[in-house]
């Protein structure tokens, strides 16, 4: 079966026309304040998503993942999710969007939760990460719907909460009860704003761990008498310049991960805290510290092994511990995601670039994103490799004070969103 090209083009028009409502849904949305953590008012925006979809025939269904990390009753972690069957044998596509946002922080020129509307943008936390990408997906589905168009299998459309801490609450305590699976889902969409013309196949890893080091106490005017652990810190740090920093930047992957200055491997520290308390009034006490404390948030490549990625460290520490007298140190793992990567050349990847070049006019680019998001759960936990991300949006903007998204890269989006489920779903796409 093929869509004829004036149904197509009927279906593009129906969606332009539908900017505004495109607009004022993310507006909508965005006036939902989901700041998380702690995990602000999850339910009222899920319910007000599924109320929306309920009226276009959507079977909707709320998960609230108690015992997930922040789930009180309090905050509890409420996900969505809508489907509707056609009733005939098919794939099903599923559209993705984590509901939560992160605080709105310092520097706004307008209010953060007001939904602005203004010369073509919506401005909001949330706008752009990623509130317009989930109205572009509704809006796609809605016009499909009205298009008429006979299509078989199943549409997906869920609201996940917590992406921005881990998706431990959303979409991987949804993909551990198979709701990110076969055979109920074949090809997922998350709309993340990864800008229109680019379909993003995956994500570098992600390794954080604390490293401590041990020393001895004693009164700060006779440091000799004591070992400080501060300084123990600093010797690690030397190391990491000399020795890590150089190795890490020579290091480049195949993945095509943007902007490009994140096509290789990367460490950013994340704190250090060694000594007397910041928070304290008055002066400080004279003592030498006894404990010193790094968070490491290491970005490695899919040809690192996560294994290769801890040993160099732990070599570092090591090495240390042979050459400095005095010196020891803990290693504790916090956290760590595998990279994940999509095939550029499988059904969900190549049904967007194919849509990307209709809608646009010009080919779509194959890209990687710097920092994790919700496909690693589809993919480790789903066991669901058809996957990627692809919404409106450009990527920089998100988490920064006065975010926002261009209406016309919502409607862009939601065009090669309805043609990409098209290609999806028709045999023979
Ligand atoms: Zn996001």
């Amino acid at each position: 079966m093929s869509v004829p090209s004036a149904a197509l083009e009927q279906l593009m028009s129906r969606i332009s026309d539908r900017a505004e409502d495109a607009a004022r849904l993310t507006r909508d949305l965005i006036r939902f304040p989901t700041i998380n953590p702690p995990g602000e008012d999850y339910g009222a925006c899920a319910e007000f998503i599924g109320d929306r979809l309920k009226a276009r025939g959507f079977e909707v269904s709320y998960h609230r993942a108690l015992g997930a990390p922040g789930d009180t009753d309090r905050y509890p972690r409420i996900n969505v999710m809508a489907r509707r069957d056609s009733g005939k044998p098919g794939p099903c596509v599923h559209f993705n969007s984590h509901i939560d946002v992160v605080a709105p922080g310092q520097g706004w020129t307008l209010d953060p939760f007001e939904g602005v509307i203004r010369d073509g943008r919506v401005y909001g936390r949330g706008a752009c990460d990623m509130k317009g990408g989930l109205a572009s997906s509704i809006i796609a589905v809605e016009a499909l719907l009205d298009s008429g168009l006979d299509l078989p299998g199943a549409i997906e459309i869920s609201g996940t909460v917590d992406e921005e801490s881990g998706g431990y609450g959303g979409v991987a305590w949804l993909a551990e009860r198979g709701f990110f699976s076969p055979p109920r889902v074949d090809h997922v969409i998350i709309p993340e704003p990864l800008n229109v013309d680019r379909v993003c196949i995956g994500h570098r890893g992600v390794w954080w761990a604390e490293i401590e080091t041990r020393g001895r106490m004693a009164h700060g005017s006779m440091p000799f008498l004591g070992d400080s652990a501060i300084r123990h810190m600093g010797a690690v740090m030397e190391r990491f310049e000399r020795d890590l920093y150089p190795a890490l930047a020579a290091r480049h992957s195949d993945m095509p991960v943007v902007p490009e200055e994140a096509r290789q491997s990367c460490l950013n520290i994340n704190s250090v805290h060694g000594g007397e308390g910041e928070q304290f009034e008055g002066l400080p006490s004279p003592l030498v510290a006894d404990r010193c404390r790094m968070v490491i948030d290491r970005r490695f490549l899919i040809e690192e092994p996560l294994d290769t990625v801890k040993g160099e460290v732990r070599q570092i520490l090591d090495a240390l511990t042979r050459d400095r007298p005095g010196f020891s140190y803990g290693l504790r793992d916090l956290f760590q995601v595998e990279p994940s990567m999509a095939d550029r050349d499988g059904p969900v990847a190549s049904a967007a670039a194919r849509a990307v070049r209709r809608v646009l006019g010009r080919e779509a680019r194959f890209v990687c994103s710097p920092g994790t998001y919700d496909q690693k759960h589809v993919d480790r936990i789903g066991k669901l490799k058809d996957c990627i991300a692809y919404g409106p949006g450009v990527l920089e903007l998100a988490h920064q004070p006065d975010e926002w998204v261009g209406v016309d890269d919502m409607v862009d989006a939601a065009k090669v969103m309805a043609l990409a489920t098209i290609t999806l779903l028709t045999p023979g796409g």
